[in-house]
């Protein structure tokens, strides 16, 4: 039997999206960085193996037997910055021959008119920004790059080329008072989706929460922006990172599409890096597997999503809220804590608001004690 057919005898281990880091290297700088691999030593995402990095030939191998296996028909390519790869074109090629929606994710710092014309070419689908304010002096300094005329200019070239542009808007505690001048922004470049997401330090972000986690009322400040002005200005407005309804009353707003953690669900953000080891999600350190070498069926079987799953905080069990929201972000828990079932920072800070100033940019300093991972972990077994 080929292992198409196999696959399409097992619909159980089928998945409708996948996400690609082509490369770990990014060329800006952000604090708010939640890519695992930047976990310094002692941090407990600590170790995350970077070795393997596939060549064209076998990473574009990797994704067509990742789509053969899992049957996905959505495929998000990201990174670090995925342009940085040379062949990242031939991989945006390979990705829209494959499946009928592609994502690409990037810093904008490497779209002109020739890559916007050759997305375009491509059919992809969207192209994702980040915008963190409308100020080029702000925006620069949050991403550690002299980088805002790129990404705007990179709206326009893709708006011009016909590609639909995406924003992300990362909400921090020194950036969330732009929200509405981001979303104004938006809608004067033609950018009509907002990714709304309030920051989840993974990797080395963990040593940032106290300068960049932003408070629930920065939170809901922003809900109402996105409420009346994007309902206004039809500006869609979602948020990817979870935000629990014990914080704010999320039914306030009808505009706003909220998001929850998919891990284990049927739809899961499963993500595989440029070496083919496959993680649960792209804020989570552990590896499921590695595709080059195993099938997806047996990656799929691994029991991790299923333990987390059923793993929430104390707090969350019986909740009414617990199957969906299931406590927030766990992997950011995860990587602030040493621990899955903690409490992630943005509840931990609404119940112990002087755990800002405690921490003072290292969380280290404060958590010593609690369980922590050295070097490459696999997860599951
Ligand atoms: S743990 Fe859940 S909420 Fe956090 S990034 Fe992963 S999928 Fe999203
Ligand atoms: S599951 Fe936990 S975090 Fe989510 S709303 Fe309930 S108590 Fe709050």
């Amino acid at each position: 039997m080929t292992v198409q057919a196999e696959a399409a005898s097992d619909n159980a281990c089928h998945i409708p999206r996948l996400d690609f880091e082509l490369t770990p290297g990014c060329d800006h700088a952000c604090a708010h960085c939640y890519n695992v691999w930047n976990a310094d030593a002692g941090d407990p995402q600590a170790g995350y193996d970077k070795s393997g990095q596939l060549r064209t030939p076998e990473l574009l191998a990797l994704m067509t037997k990742a789509v053969q296996q899992t049957n996905a028909h959505h495929i998000t390519l990201t990174g670090g910055e995925p342009l940085l790869r040379k062949d990242a074109l031939d991989v945006v090629d390979h990705a829209c021959s494959l499946v009928s929606s592609v994502t690409l994710i990037t810093n904008g710092s490497h779209v002109g008119p020739a890559v916007a014309a050759r997305l375009a070419r491509a059919k992809v689908s969207a192209v994702q920004l980040t915008l963190l304010a409308a100020d080029r002096a702000e925006h620069d300094r949050l991403k550690g790059a002299v980088c805002f005329d790129d990404t705007v200019r990179a709206a326009v070239e893709l708006r011009a080329a016909g590609v639909q542009v995406q924003v992300c808007f990362v909400a921090m505690h020194e950036n969330a008072r732009y929200f509405a001048d981001v979303l104004e922004l938006c809608f004067v470049l033609g950018v009509r989706s907002i990714s709304y997401n309030r920051m989840s330090p993974t990797g080395g972000a963990i040593h940032h929460v106290a300068r960049l986690m932003p408070t629930i009322e920065q939170i809901e400040a922003n809900l109402d922006v996105a409420e009346r002005l994007g309902r206004a200005w039809g500006v869609h407005v979602a948020t990817a990172m979870p935000i629990p309804p014990c914080l704010i009353r999320l039914s306030r707003y009808s505009w706003v599409k909220f998001g929850f953690c998919s891990t284990g669900t049927s739809s899961p953000n499963i993500v595989i890096d440029a070496a083919g080891n496959v993680r649960s999600c792209n804020l989570a350190s552990g590896v499921l597997g590695n595709l080059v070498r195993q099938d997806w069926a047996d990656i799929f079987a691994n029991p991790y999503q299923r333990r987390f799953r059923r793993n929430v905080p104390a707090m969350c069990k019986g909740c009414t809220y617990e199957r969906s929201c299931q406590g927030g972000c766990k992997e950011s828990a995860f990587a602030t804590f040493g621990d899955h079932s903690h409490p992630e920072p943005l509840l931990w800070l609404a119940q112990h608001p002087q755990w800002r100033e405690e921490v003072v940019d290292s969380v280290r300093q404060v958590f010593v004690p609690l369980a922590r991972l050295r070097g490459p972990r696999a997860v599951g077994a």
